[in-house]
């Protein structure tokens, strides 16, 4: 089982200054699954309600997704998320969360499903990340998680027992501050690191990201694009990029790391190009291939003469 994740698929309704929309498929799990499945395989673990149909589900059709872990549960509802972004596109403002499905969701993993390469737990209840974390049979290679304000809020303490225990944290710079109350994010970052884990990955919006381990800092600009439509999943499709392209290397070296960011980065500025997954059901390998050289020759810079 190459890769595992498990969080939300969710309906989301959003507003940003260029357009609205009521009713959309999200998810951090249905951005990180779609993104991850251009490198390697994905299986699934989340749950939906009877309201979401077999169109909403056709996203994951055609793709390297393993789908046997989506429950439907009949007479409830899909989670739902309604956020709403002015013109700082960095900051969502959440107007509604709707657990419903999710409120009491409870997997039993399958043998395949507890024996991941790669467990990435995406955004959604700590307690929920824990419990699938612990239900794998042997440590898996890599284990990472996202999570948002939400849960630093209502759930720090659960929220920090599974940062105890995953090699990898992938989450954006306000959240690195919220939990952290440190205001420099290099501050901030080594105090998440002396928790356990090797390497916290911070995303910073229009800004980029910034990857931090004990002994190097890698910085990435975001690629620079004159329309940006709407920020919603960005992070998951980053997350799902960046680990779906470590899922298919056997080695995790730091120049591995690195591409894997580039990756990352590439995605996740498809995504914020249309609305949902407007954009990332329209793309192909060769499309991702191509911007990650723009990115190259974005960054490249030569040595300076004496
Ligand atoms: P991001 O990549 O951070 O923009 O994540 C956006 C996705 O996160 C949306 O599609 C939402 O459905 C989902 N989301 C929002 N709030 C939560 C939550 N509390 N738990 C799980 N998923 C969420």
């Amino acid at each position: 089982m190459p890769i595992l994740v498990v969080g939300s698929v969710a309906f989301d309704a959003l507003q940003t200054p260029f357009g609205k929309v009521d009713r959309c498929i999200g998810g951090s799990a249905t951005y990180f699954s779609v993104a991850a499945s251009f490198f390697t395989e994905v299986a699934l673990v989340a749950v939906v309600g009877d309201d979401f149909s077999e169109a909403d589900a056709s996203i994951f059709e055609g793709r390297n997704i393993d789908v046997s872990g989506l429950q439907r549960i009949p007479g409830e509802k899909t989670f739902f998320w309604s956020g709403e972004y002015g013109y700082d596109l960095n900051v969502a403002k959440t107007r509604d969360t709707q657990l419903n499905v999710f409120a009491n969701f409870k997997p039993e993993l399958s043998d395949s499903q507890r024996n991941a390469d790669v467990l990435f737990l995406a955004n959604i209840q700590p307690e929920l990340q824990l419990d699938v974390l612990h239900q794998q049979e042997k440590r898996p290679r890599i284990v990472a998680l996202d999570t948002m304000n939400l849960w630093i809020d209502i759930k720090r303490d659960a929220l920090e027992r599974v940062f105890r225990e995953v090699d990898l944290i992938i989450i954006n710079e306000a959240e690195v501050r919220q939990f952290t109350k440190e205001a420099n994010l290099i501050k901030g970052a080594r105090s998440i690191l002396a928790l356990g884990p090797q390497t916290l990955v911070i995303k910073r919006g229009e800004y980029g990201v910034l990857m931090v381990t004990k002994d190097a800092v890698f910085a990435a600009p975001a690629y620079p694009l004159e329309n940006v439509f709407d920020p919603t999943g960005a992070g998951d499709t980053f997350a799902g990029g960046f680990l779906g392209y470590l899922g298919s290397r056997s080695e995790l070296t730091d120049r591995e790391l690195r591409r894997a960011i580039i990756f990352g980065s590439v995605l996740a500025s498809f995504t914020v190009e249309k609305f949902s997954l407007d954009r990332l059901r329209e793309i192909t390998l060769r499309d991702v291939y191509e911007r990650y050289q723009d990115f190259r020759t974005l960054t490249h810079f030569d040595d300076h003469e004496a």
